[in-house]
């Protein structure tokens, strides 16, 4: 059963979003379009009386429990059927939106993906990574207007090596930045490409797409992740993957590995080693809500340098352990970095304008591999719960 807290969350961002006052029906489609994928069938059965399903219901008693909060306006100020934010709960959205709402549409996303390769499996028809990535992105793009902001770069599309997208999320005390390359479990061999050759124009250069992806992204100093897509049948057949980490936003569902995130040093590693099945690969990965799951206190920019932190700690230990069992020394050579870089934290002259200028563009992406951008921006809701 989806989860109350849930529910609370997205009557307030939702609300947030319809301009502070909206129609139930309205506010609980907004709920549905964003949380769909977390409803069970238990949420979504019809209730004994048949007129409203389980979940709607329990939204209704959600929502009063916010009036008694002061959160909500009583319906003799907002109007019968009317749903509305008090000037205390558009400042208590205005934190969540900024701070807490991704998580759970990430693991939306993700869960949905795993439901698809599944679907697609059972027909024959398993959409590409492509599809997967649009989808994840209008997700977001469609869900958080007013903190999100997806820009694809048309001209590098075909030119692109393997759609690489950067991303930035601003905070009142700073950025972090990272990219991110999608990749799909193979539906039938089970396997992931990390082996594929670069595209024709710069094989000279790279023999592979991931010797390609992870020069760029030292020279242009920003930590490198995967996204693998997969239908998430490998976590629920008991293969070793990490055990999840806490996450306030849900209970652990073996769909949330639909979309891992795997260190691009580690995918590396994996090529080097030919060791490309989906049950390696995906065990070396952490589900990519984890990235953005944040409890109450802490900030989303730490949040993704914590994410970032363990799967880089858990490489250096694992290549520690080789070497070890090898004989080697580990730092045979100092001055040569063992990983690539760790997230950015200071965007280019271009992201940083696009952030300041609010929904501004960014005309020229600074690498001919970037398919696009995704650019956060929690400040202003910061700012508001600053206020307050
Ligand atoms: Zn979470």
């Amino acid at each position: 059963m989806i989860d109350d807290s849930i529910i609370e969350l997205g009557i307030l961002t939702a609300l947030a979003e319809l301009g502070g006052g909206a129609r139930r029906k309205e506010v609980l489609g907004a709920i549905e379009r964003r949380f769909g994928a977390l409803l069970e069938l238990d949420d979504t059965r019809r209730r004994p009386s048949g007129r409203d399903v389980v979940w709607k219901n329990r939204a209704s008693f959600v929502r009063n429990a916010l009036v008694d909060q002061g959160l909500l306006q009583p319906t003799r100020c907002s109007g019968w059927g009317v749903w509305a934010l008090t000037a205390r709960g558009e400042a208590r959205a205005a934190t969540l939106a900024s701070e807490v709402v991704l998580c759970p549409a990430f693991r939306s996303i993700a869960i949905d993906v795993a439901g698809r390769m599944r679907d697609g499996h059972s027909v024959g028809l398993v959409p590409g990574e492509t599809t997967f990535t649009d989808n994840a992105l209008l997700h977001l793009a469609v869900n958080f207007r007013a903190s999100i902001r997806i820009q694809r770069f048309t001209v590098n599309q075909e030119a692109s090596n393997g759609a690489d997208w950067e991303w930035w999320i601003r905070e009142r005390h700073g950025y972090v930045g990272f990219r991110v390359q999608a990749k799909r479990v193979h539906p039938h061999l089970g396997r992931v490409a990390l082996d594929q050759p670069a595209a024709k124009g710069v094989r000279s250069r790279f023999p592979r797409q991931i010797d390609a992806f992870s020069e760029n992204c030292r020279r242009d100093r920003i930590a490198g992740l995967y996204c693998m897509y997969n239908d998430a049948r490998l976590a629920t057949s008991g293969l070793v993957l990490a055990p999840p980490g806490p996450c306030p936003h849900g209970p652990d569902n073996a769909d949330l590995w639909g979309c891992s995130l795997v260190l691009v040093d580690t995918a590396m590693r994996l090529a080097n080693d030919r060791a490309l099945d989906a049950s390696t690969v995906l065990g070396a990965g952490i589900p990519w809500h984890r990235l953005v799951c944040r409890s109450t206190r802490r900030t989303l920019t730490a949040s993704v340098f914590d994410a970032f932190s363990q799967m880089r700690a858990a490489e250096l230990a694992l290549r520690r352990r080789v070497r070890e069992r090898r004989g080697e020394r580990m730092a045979n050579h100092p001055s040569e970095p063992e990983l690539g870089p760790a997230p950015a934290v200071e965007p280019p002259e271009e992201v940083l304008e696009a952030f300041i200028q609010g929904h501004g563009f960014v005309e020229h992406s600074r690498s001919e591999d970037l398919a696009g951008l995704v650019l956060i921006d929690a400040t202003r809701a910061a700012d508001l719960a600053a206020r307050q």
